[in-house]
């Protein structure tokens, strides 16, 4: 940073900001630490984090390190300058004290901030049978230690992998199952994989991909349940389908949840979609008041974006992590007149099956694709996404450097369908519907989603009627009222 901004910065400040406590320990976490002390930030820094590790990065964990490729220790992120923070690692934060500005840790210390950074990310959604869900064999994927012992399983060789879930981890998982020449199921139960986040037209590409590298994959099934042996080793898993598999290992690939239980009572506005902020990264409280002293990044957060109508938008997208960490950094120690807006464009990648798969927007936003460049058949092609005759996302499969040129567009509220000057561009551009399922309708991993215009509006998935749709062992064709 020039000493001029270091300049800018300290004389900026509203009042003295000497310490500040950070809760969640990765990648949000770190680009905030490392911001604040870019910022000129020379106060005290306490990054409080309940895994045991350094922060490390987590796309590897379903990609390179279950392939064998890399070893999970390797994944620790960088630090690009000295932090000198105080790291409290393996440690849980149980509660917040917003009125005396206190975090609360799991041994019964309490540590005081001026402001305060929660960015604890998700967990792994459980298999909802806790007994089954123990079985000897049933995994789940987010965390380092998690992915430890999935790649331990891969390299014993199963007979068969089952994935429970066609997201993102679940696609990827199966993706290096088929890699590492291993039989693999992935049940899902909406007409498509990646449906939730890519909707039906782009989900059904996915899925050819997917039966094209020997994938079998089930579609509209559920598993009903998972069976151990007399020892509590898994053994078979029941579909609703009728059939049953006989598995060995079962990657659980539900989808995420909010690392918000650990607010209860501090009186923030936050249900399981996240905790609701500002454009400045500033939490509200219950009474829909901004704080002016706790900030949110990552993918605990809900944030207005302006393209998209004032609705919250909820990622879980490790480039939004950084963006939102710097923007909510510079923020904690600004005054009100240099606060910034945090308005980055989602941007999500992911490699399976050969081919790199990018996004830019908000896909689920969409009621309209056109494939604009390339061709499914070359596994090489551009598709846009519309909405009320605006672009409002894009998705690359092996043509990245088309993603500026879609983003501009998606920014500047161009007109969809687009109108391209590029040479493989489609002669007859012909939008067909997305295809995203119905609000409230199970889609267990939708990576990306618009949450509702404000913190009061309670969720349509938290309906008595919505748990039993979230319960993945119900078969297809359950429609919420
Ligand atoms: C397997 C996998 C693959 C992925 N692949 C991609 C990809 O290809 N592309 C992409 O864009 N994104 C990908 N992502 C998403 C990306 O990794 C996340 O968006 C990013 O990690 C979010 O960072 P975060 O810091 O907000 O939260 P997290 O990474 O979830 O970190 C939050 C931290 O806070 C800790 N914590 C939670 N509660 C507490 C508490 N009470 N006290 C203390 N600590 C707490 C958590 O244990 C965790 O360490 C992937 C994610 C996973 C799991």
């Amino acid at each position: 940073m020039s000493s001029n901004n270091a300049k800018k910065t300290a004389s900026s400040v509203q009042k003295p900001v000497q310490r500040i406590v950070i809760v969640g320990a990765s990648l949000a976490g770190l680009s905030a630490a490392e911001s604040l002390r870019s910022e000129g930030f020379a106060g005290t820094i306490t990054v409080i984090g309940d895994e045991p590790y350094a922060p490390y990065d987590r796309p590897p964990l379903s990609k390179t390190v279950l392939t064998g490729w890399l070893q999970a220790e390797h994944t620790t992120l960088p630090q690009s300058v000295d932090l000198q923070a105080e790291w409290l690692l393996g440690m849980p934060a149980i509660g917040l004290d917003l009125g005396n500005r206190e975090v609360e840790l799991a041994d019964g210390r309490r540590v005081g901030f001026d402001r305060l950074l929660i960015s604890t990310g998700t967990h792994a959604r459980q298999w909802p049978d806790l007994a089954q869900a123990a079985l000897d064999g049933v995994c789940l994927l987010h965390t380092r230690d998690d992915a430890v012992r999935l790649r331990a399983r891969l390299a014993a060789r199963p007979k068969r992998v089952l994935v429970i879930g066609g997201g993102f981890t679940g696609s990827e998982v199966a993706s290096v199952c088929r890699e590492l020449g291993l039989a693999v199921t992935v049940t899902e139960r909406s007409a498509t994989p990646l449906i939730g986040a890519l909707g039906a037209a782009a989900g059904a590409f996915a899925g050819q991909l997917q039966r094209a590298h020997g994938v079998d994959l089930r579609c509209n099934v559920t598993v009903m349940s998972l069976e151990g042996d007399e020892s509590g080793r898994l053994r078979c898993a029941y579909l609703s389908d009728g059939d049953i598999l006989d598995i060995d290992v079962a990657v659980v690939a539900l989808g995420a949840v909010r690392n918000v239980e650990w607010l209860r009572d501090s009186g923030l506005a936050f249900d399981s979609r996240g905790i609701a902020c500002d454009a400045a990264c500033r939490a509200f409280d219950i009474n829909g008041m901004v704080t002016d002293d706790v900030f949110v990044a990552g993918d605990i957060v809900r944030w207005p974006h302006p393209l998209y109508e004032g609705e919250l938008l909820a990622v879980e997208h490790w480039g939004n992590a950084v963006e939102q960490a710097r923007t909510a950094a510079h923020n904690m120690v600004s005054v009100p007149a240099d606060l910034q807006a945090y308005k980055s464009l989602p941007a999500f990648w992911s490699r399976q099956f050969g081919v790199n798969l990018k996004m830019i927007g908000l896909p689920s936003f969409a009621d309209e694709v056109v494939l604009t460049q390339g061709s499914v058949s070359e596994r090489r092609l551009v598709a846009a996404y519309g909405y009320k005759g605006r672009i409002v996302a894009a998705l690359t499969v092996n043509m990245a450097r088309w993603l500026p040129a879609y983003e501009a567009m998606i920014e500047a509220r161009a007109p969809f369908p687009p109108v391209l000057h590029a040479p493989d561009s489609s002669a007859e551009l012909r939008p067909v519907p997305a295809g995203f399922p119905p609000h409230g309708q199970i889609t267990h991993s939708p990576n990306a989603i618009k949450t509702g215009p404000g913190p009061s509006i309670p969720s349509p998935e938290e309906s008595p009627t919505s748990d039993k749709v979230k319960d993945p062992r119900v078969p297809p064709g359950f429609q919420p009222k």
